[in-house]
């Protein structure tokens, strides 16, 4: 089990900023890879030994899959909804989207993954894009707690429901692997809103989906 679990629901109505993406320069390929070679030398290593030659050009590949999310806009994934959903007014739940992100502060892996539920009022959309903005937001520099925001309000707006809620859980590399040493910890954050905010059976609901999810799972989260 895990060592220690945090709750950090965070008040509905509290404005997070997206950051202005787009509005930076990004440095010349070159550029980027010197930046690599000097961090190779502070950790205390030779960037010009064979293993390591090749490594600030793969790191650079690498960072274009890490932070994909800044060439995106989340809130374009959700422009095609679907209005003849037959009258479905109950809740529609994807649980479990896997995402790997990048803790700001430490520029460290989050591995974790998210639960959203949301209560259609008039239209649905397809659930692959539900968990394409969850990967677009991923896919930058963040806090968890601004990313759980961040999914929660794009939904809300993109899908004007009756309610949104939205639960993550990460294990987070600057703590598992440095610092306090917390391999087993995993942070939690939610967002409620609408309905999931103001009836607690709807929330119960949701999070009664999560419970079931994880009881017909055996041990780790993250085997
Ligand atoms: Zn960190």
């Amino acid at each position: 089990m895990h060592a220690s679990l945090m709750m950090n629901g965070l008040a509905a109505g509290q404005v997070l900023q997206s950051r202005p993406a787009r509005q930076v320069t990004r440095p010349s390929l070159a550029e980027a890879e010197i930046a690599v070679r000097t961090l190779i030398r502070w950790a205390g290593d030779n960037p010009d030994r064979e293993g390591l030659i090749d490594t600030p050009g793969r790191i650079c590949r690498a960072y274009k899959q890490w932070f994909a999310g800044y060439d995106e806009d989340p809130a374009e994934f959700l422009q095609r909804t679907f209005e003849e959903a037959a009258g479905y007014d109950e809740l529609v739940v994807l649980l479990n989207i896997r995402f790997v992100s990048h803790c700001e502060h430490h520029m460290a892996p989050i591995n974790g993954r998210a639960h959203i539920g949301y209560l259609p009022r008039d239209r649905v959309v397809g659930i692959s894009k539900i968990a394409r903005v969850v990967d677009a937001f991923s896919k930058r520099f963040q806090i968890q707690e601004r990313m759980t925001a961040e999914i929660a309000n794009t939904l809300e707006a993109g899908l004007q429901p009756l309610g949104v809620a939205v639960v993550v859980e990460g294990a987070h590399g600057c703590m598992t692997s440095r610092g306090i040493h917390q391999s087993q910890a995993t942070m939690v954050t939610s967002r409620m809103l609408g309905l999931f905010r103001d009836q607690p059976q709807t929330r119960h609901e949701f999070l009664s989906a999560i419970g079931l999810a994880r009881a017909s799972e055996c041990g780790n989260l993250f085997p």
